[in-house]
């Protein structure tokens, strides 16, 4: 592609709305441009990257077996009323109206709309297992669209729903797409770390997270550098350290303690360590208070909570909640009720060890103190609950973990039956009877992998693409000064484009300092020169790679063939 002819727009200065490295360079290196908050185009230049990406997932996903589908983005609401979704997927979920008054939805998913066609075509256990997928546009109504492509309003994803006939079956499509997804994002250059993930209610080794470590990300992953365990914080477990049991229980009683509500106010206040607090506080559930009690020095893990619970809606209770429940304002409440009051109690398991503790007395101004659990109140339920923090103990081996933050590319998941239930789907076995197929999905977001890409592979001059996934392979960049050197530079230009590689040819009349800032900026793995030494005697042509510093020299009859050597090289380091 001669730039001559072309549309690179880059900026020689860094757009003041782009906080983050690959939101940045995107704008900058001419790769797309923000149409409005949270949409973006994709310029000719960028759209190639997120082809080639585009193509390795296709690639890697029917290699693995996987049916291709293209779906409708606009999904009609009975689908979405079917699952429940209809209201559960809340305000982020655009729904629009026809001319007729029948309501949609811009699909933010297509769990309802693959059920359906699933429903609709296979009827036989002979047909199982299938894995459906697309690659198609998403939707979703963010309350604050940011860092670029990341966290958009509109954006690709690749989508796949396997239906098996039991829970073997889907373990076997489950881990074909652990080690595509793997594949995949290698291939793209992309260093992951799978993470255990939130399952919701369904519990178990069965969701993962493919995570990018960055500063930017907007997850957080716990790590254990002894033994490898890896989770978002929204799953993560710990050893608990337990405290000696061999006090003596104290006798329960009652402290005036006059404005003091805090964890803080109320260490100073008694001048005892924080996790001897029980910290409780009062939650709406799906419309029901409950109470959650944590060691004071920990803060609760709502989504751990939530699966607890089995709720689809969790939030802080107002403070009118509190008051009527426990029957004190906030700051005061304890889970010793007071009498005539009832409320479901969920204690984290650390609370049975904690002895004469001190807790709000559900009462203005006053908490107890000497408080032993199982004597003073009874621990119905327990369940861990904590907030998995840096430093906590791995729960495999013990080691302090460590924190990091990650951006989610990849996210795999066994669904199990919420949805083929739902909507009624089934098929044959092979006895005639009627069984309805087990469900598991597989996300991968396209635009967040490219931009993903870009947060691994830079330095301060621009982007530094892996081989794969480049918008070209060759930049080659010509010096010439006059009509004869520029048809010299053209030569070498067809006879790359004849051989196959794909070359982004710097035509332009522009000085070679604006060229070679260009070329950096916009990270073509290799980099050819045709200056002087080209135009005069030798015939010689400069090559940098734009992973390297060094720069040498091949002669004009070799240049085909390094090229074809080092692209078919770096695709295959990608490959292995
Ligand atoms: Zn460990």
């Amino acid at each position: 592609m001669k730039m001559s002819r072309y549309l690179v727009p880059t900026l020689k200065e860094d757009p003041s709305d782009a906080v983050i490295t690959s939101h940045r360079l995107m704008l900058r290196a001419g790769l797309i441009r923000k149409e409005s908050a949270g949409m973006y185009i994709y310029l000719p230049l960028g759209l190639r990257v997120l082809q080639k990406i585009i193509a390795i997932i296709r690639e890697e996903m029917n290699k693995s077996g996987a049916l291709e589908f293209l779906m409708p983005e606009l999904t009609s609401a009975d689908l979405w009323k079917e699952s429940g979704r209809w209201h559960s997927m809340g305000p982020e979920m655009i729904r629009i109206k026809d001319r007729n008054g029948i309501e949609y939805a811009l699909a933010p998913t297509h769990e309802e709309a693959f059920t359906n066609v699933i429903r609709m075509i296979v009827t036989s256990y002979k047909d199982l297992p299938v894995n459906a997928y697309q690659i198609n546009t998403k939707f979703r109504d963010e309350i604050r669209p940011r860092f670029g492509v990341m966290r958009s309003k509109e954006f690709i994803m690749k989508d796949a729903y396997s239906f098996d006939s039991d829970e073997d079956g889907l373990e076997g499509s489950y881990q074909i797409m652990r080690q595509t997804y793997r594949t995949i994002f290698k291939r793209c250059g992309l260093e992951t770390i799978p993470v255990e993930a939130d399952t919701g209610s369904m519990g178990g080794s069965n969701s993962e997270e493919f995570m990018v470590a960055s500063e930017v990300g907007e997850e957080v992953l716990l790590l254990c550098e002894v033994c490898g365990y890896k989770s978002n914080q929204e799953r993560a477990t710990c050893q608990y350290q337990l405290s000696p049991t061999n006090e003596d229980e104290e006798a329960l009683a009652i402290v005036d303690t006059p404005d003091v509500r805090t964890i803080n106010e109320l260490v100073q206040f008694f001048g005892c360590s924080a996790h001897t607090f029980l910290k409780s506080l009062i939650y709406v559930a799906d419309g029901t208070p409950i109470m959650a009690v944590v060691p004071g020095d920990r803060e609760i893990n709502e989504v751990k909570l939530k699966n607890t619970l089995n709720a689809v809606d969790l939030e802080l209770a107002p403070d009118a909640v509190v008051e009527e429940v426990t029957g004190a304002p906030v700051g005061f409440a304890g889970p010793i009720l007071v009498k005539g009051k009832a409320l479901r109690i969920i204690f984290d398991t650390q609370i049975k060890t904690i002895k004469n503790a001190i807790t709000g007395a559900n009462q203005r101004d006053k908490h107890y103190k000497g408080v032993n659990p199982g004597r003073d109140f009874v621990i119905g339920q327990e369940a861990d609950i904590v907030l998995v923090v840096a430093g906590d103990r791995c729960p495999h081996c013990g080691n302090a973990l460590i924190e990091t933050r990650g951006i989610e590319v990849g996210h795999i998941f066994k669904l199990g039956y919420k949805y083929t239930r739902a909507m009624n789907v089934k098929v044959l076995d092979k006895n005639g009877k009627a069984i309805t197929p087990i469900m598991g999905c597989y996300g991968i977001g396209v635009n967040r992998t490219m931009a993903a890409v870009i947060e691994q592979h830079n330095d301060d001059r621009g982007i530094i693409w892996p081989m794969s996934v480049a918008p070209f392979q060759v930049h080659c960049i010509s010096l010439a000064k006059n009509e004869k050197e520029e048809g010299a530079a053209d030569t070498i230009y067809s006879m790359l484009v004849d051989a196959g590689i794909e070359v982004l040819y710097d035509d332009r009349t522009a000085s070679p300092g604006f060229k070679f800032g260009d070329a950096d900026l916009i990270g073509i793995p290799i980099r050819i020169t045709l200056g002087k030494a080209f135009f005069g005697d030798s015939s010689s042509i400069e090559v940098k790679l734009r992973n390297k510093d060094e720069k040498i020299i091949i002669a004009k009859d070799m240049i085909v063939d390094y090229c074809k050597k080092q692209i078919v090289q770096m695709l295959q380091k990608l490959n292995a």
